[in-house]
């Protein structure tokens, strides 16, 4: 398997540091409103990244982070005049809500900044320390950029030729030494969150933040640490320059950035104002449809958000689910059970298009190539199964598209809901239909279960109920 390196700019061979197991850093949203669907770019590709990783029989520690301290959080709780937890607390919420819509998985750990304040005063400590940090007279503590030698190498930039963004030497008054030191601690200011610390009431630096929480759930070594693009520098940078520096190891072998979703060839972004939200798109197509739209590009190339290249993705996804439900009709009603020997090389033939999606998906997670395996599967599926073939065939071959549509995070066949579960769900709002009075429910329930052929019993222990 072979992954793009931003750090040496070439695809390498993925080599883990510990054998069949990732370890995964993917920095998460900054929580202040909902996610635009700009922000949904990296979690929709590195899930498939991790889908794939397992796929492969390796098991994979993600850890993506919420950040939810911040200047923008701040002043939306002020304009609100709620607490930054609210805030943050309640777009966490949504952004969960929507990870689950785009069948993006939980993290094996999400933490929160705010959860982790000791552990970024610690780690501060240390550079402090080891002198890679010092305190100015206000109790801002800055890195000190320049004692760290590999500064630059994952932007690719040299320091001494660079352009600090923002001039501070010379500045009356400024007490940093050098333009391109970074805050690893601020000052609280009136109505914001603060912690204690020994420089200052006030809080972490977000680069910080990230550094600490890779360590405390990953380690001080991890294989993968992701992200956008736009985080390469000076997030990203920063980060290898407070690892590396208080660790004394190097900090990820593979750092992995994907490319910008656009809008008219502009980045989506929400100081720009040319987003949609997640929320917004799930009002007019299915999150399905956004999370395979997203999967049609390489993640390593810009992808313009369009209404036509929408509807492409509809259509194509529907293409999939289509046979994949032919199939499955076919497996569960075709009245021959087994497989022929003619049919038995139809179903061995298979790998040919499993092999294509591989390879796709080895060479640097190319999704589009390994889309068009799954299309290639699909049509190879609806010329070879109809009514006359096999269960045997048509649900192997469902199977197989299954387990390939999974690694992208296709839903294939929702999960029907067995008919016990919708029993019980029907008496349990019985129960509290006649708790409340409502007797025309209770009795419009029992008239329903009736027709689907369940008798009910009230007995003393309660309801009870059989297949009529
Ligand atoms: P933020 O909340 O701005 O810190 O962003 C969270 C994640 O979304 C980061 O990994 C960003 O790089 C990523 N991101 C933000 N905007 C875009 C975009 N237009 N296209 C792709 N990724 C983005
Ligand atoms: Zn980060």
């Amino acid at each position: 398997m072979k992954i793009f390196n931003t750090l040496t700019r070439t695809k390498e061979e993925f080599k883990p540091i510990e054998p069949g197991k990732v370890r995964m850093y993917v920095c998460g949203p900054t929580v202040y409103n909902f996610i635009h669907i700009g922000n949904a770019r990296p979690m929709i590709v590195f899930d498939t990244v991790r889908r794939y990783f397992e796929y492969c029989g390796y098991e994979v520690n993600y850890v993506s982070n919420f950040t939810d301290v911040d200047d923008k959080i701040i002043k939306k709780a002020n304009e609100e005049g709620v607490s930054s937890e609210e805030i943050s607390e309640r777009y966490i919420a949504e952004c969960k809500k929507d990870m689950a819509d785009l069948n993006v998985r939980p993290a094996t750990t999400h933490p929160q900044a705010t959860q982790e304040i000791d552990g970024m005063i610690d780690m501060i400590q240390t550079l402090m320390d080891k002198g890679y940090a010092y305190k100015v007279s206000d109790g801002t503590v800055y890195y000190r950029t320049r004692k760290f030698e590999g500064y630059g190498k994952l932007s690719h930039r040299d320091i001494d030729e660079q352009e600090a963004g923002h001039r501070t030497i010379g500045v009356v008054g400024s007490e940093k030494e050098d333009d391109f030191d970074f805050v690893l601690w601020k000052p609280k200011k009136d109505g914001e969150p603060y912690w204690d610390c020994p420089w200052c009431q006030g809080r972490p630096g977000w680069h910080i933040e990230c550094s600490v929480m890779s360590k405390k759930y990953l380690g001080d070594q991890i294989d993968i640490h992701a992200g956008g693009e736009d985080l390469i520098f000076p997030h990203h940078e920063n980060e290898i320059a407070q690892s590396e520096a208080a660790n004394g190891v190097p900090f990820a072998t593979y750092w992995m950035h994907n490319g910008f979703l656009n809008i008219d060839n502009k980045k989506m972004s929400k100081s720009l104002g040319n987003f949609f939200t997640v929320r917004e798109i799930g009002e007019k197509y299915d999150l399905a449809v956004l999370r395979f739209f997203m999967l049609q590009a390489h993640y390593r190339s810009p992808l313009n958000f369009s209404a036509e290249l929408m509807e492409a993705a509809k259509n194509g996804l529907d293409r999939i689910i289509t046979a994949g439900k032919n199939l499955k009709y076919i497996a569960e009603n075709s009245t021959v059970a087994d497989m022929t020997s003619e049919e038995q090389a139809i179903y061995d033939n298979r790998i040919e298009f499993v092999d294509k999606f591989k390879a796709a998906m080895d060479d640097d997670f190319n999704t589009a190539d390994a889309s068009s395996a799954i299309f290639e599967l699909v049509k190879y599926c609806n010329q070879n199964v109809n009514e006359n073939s096999s269960r045997a065939l048509a649900q192997g071959l469902y199977n197989q598209l299954n387990e390939l549509c999974d690694v992208l995070g296709i839903i294939l066949a929702q999960e029907e809901e067995s008919l016990d579960e919708q029993v019980e769900a029907l008496i349990q709002e019985r129960q509290q239909a006649r708790k409340d009075k409502n007797f025309a429910r209770a009795d419009e329930i029992r008239d329903e279960l009736t027709a689907m052929g369940i008798v009910l019993e009230d007995t003393r222990e309660g309801v009870k109920w059989h297949r009529a």
